[in-house]
């Protein structure tokens, strides 16, 4: 799955690419790329012909075209393979084509949405009420995430001791905070010094403000690393470690030195997942050990 990263660098291309532009024709090419439109792919056609692009939004994981002057937006679902690509018009049609958007201005170029495994799509939602970036309303239980402007630190702090959770858990549950997924909630462990399976009632306020910071961290360096991509004509997404598999310290290495310590790193099954830690720097908790 693409983390808030890659889904940053995929806005910021939609962003300089296509907003402002007026939608003049939209081919939908598979069923299952509308299939959280429920009314279906004409209607999805219909209703979004004619209407024009704004800046696109994101809140974690989640990526959205508000429609000017609609209440409506289009919210982008990349999954597991999707990808929203600017082509020049006539350009071949990818081999997993699902949807076409074309635009009414003499740019030259299209809109695309590519899916090989059509896990991901593209649906119409009103939004939420004013002062919510046009927020639709399917994701509007979706906390904002730590690159948000008005994320709230003592908020989530507060929240984080009040749970009886543990850290991974928490740092991965969308409700509390978003766009933190597997590979960054590992990253940020490993900077911290702490163990997945710490309990966040155990985290005083100047070690969550730490791993708070360790999140941003993470994320900010990953978007340095892919920040060249939006720069071209071409905005892709695809596949898990995206664009900065080279920079990771914990993700992927079992059994590879620790880069602070020299200790093999470990990998545990955890949740339908795994977490890579340093058995050194970040030990379990007593009660798990
Ligand atoms: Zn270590």
């Amino acid at each position: 799955m693409p983390e808030l990263p890659e889904v940053e660098v995929v806005r910021r291309g939609l962003e300089r690419w296509v907003a402002g532009r007026t939608v003049t024709e939209v081919e939908v090419l598979h069923p299952r790329a509308v299939r959280r439109h429920p009314a279906g792919g004409e209607d999805f056609a219909a209703r979004l012909k004619g209407q024009r692009f704004e800046v696109a939004r994101r809140r974690g994981k989640y990526l959205w075209v508000p429609l000017a002057e609609t209440g409506t937006s289009v919210l982008g679902h990349l999954g597991m393979s999707g990808q929203l690509l600017v082509q020049p018009e006539g350009a071949p049609d990818e081999k997993h084509l699902r949807i076409r958007i074309r635009f009414d201005d003499s740019a030259g170029t299209e809109l695309r949405f590519v899916d090989q495994r059509t896990f991901g799509g593209l649906s119409l939602h009103d939004q939420t009420p004013a002062g919510t970036d046009g927020l639709p309303d399917v994701i509007a239980h979706i906390a904002r995430d730590p690159l948000d402007p008005v994320f709230d630190d003592a908020a989530f702090q507060s929240a984080l001791r009040l749970r009886r959770t543990t850290i991974k858990r928490a740092l991965l549950d969308q409700s509390l905070i978003s766009g933190v997924g597997n590979i960054y909630a590992d990253e940020a462990l490993w900077r911290s010094k702490l163990h997945y399976d710490r309990p966040t009632a155990s985290l005083t306020r100047p070690r969550s403000a730490e791993l708070l910071g360790h999140v941003r961290d993470v994320m900010n360096a990953a978007l340095v690393a892919g920040g060249t991509s939006f720069d071209s004509l071409y905005v892709n997404v695809n596949g898990e470690s995206g664009y900065f598999d080279r920079s990771l310290d914990a993700y992927g290495r079992e059994d590879e030195p620790c880069h602070r310590c020299g200790t093999p790193m470990r990998r545990r099954a955890w949740m339908n997942r795994s977490s890579y830690f340093c058995p050194r720097c970040q030990r379990p908790p007593r009660t798990t050990a």
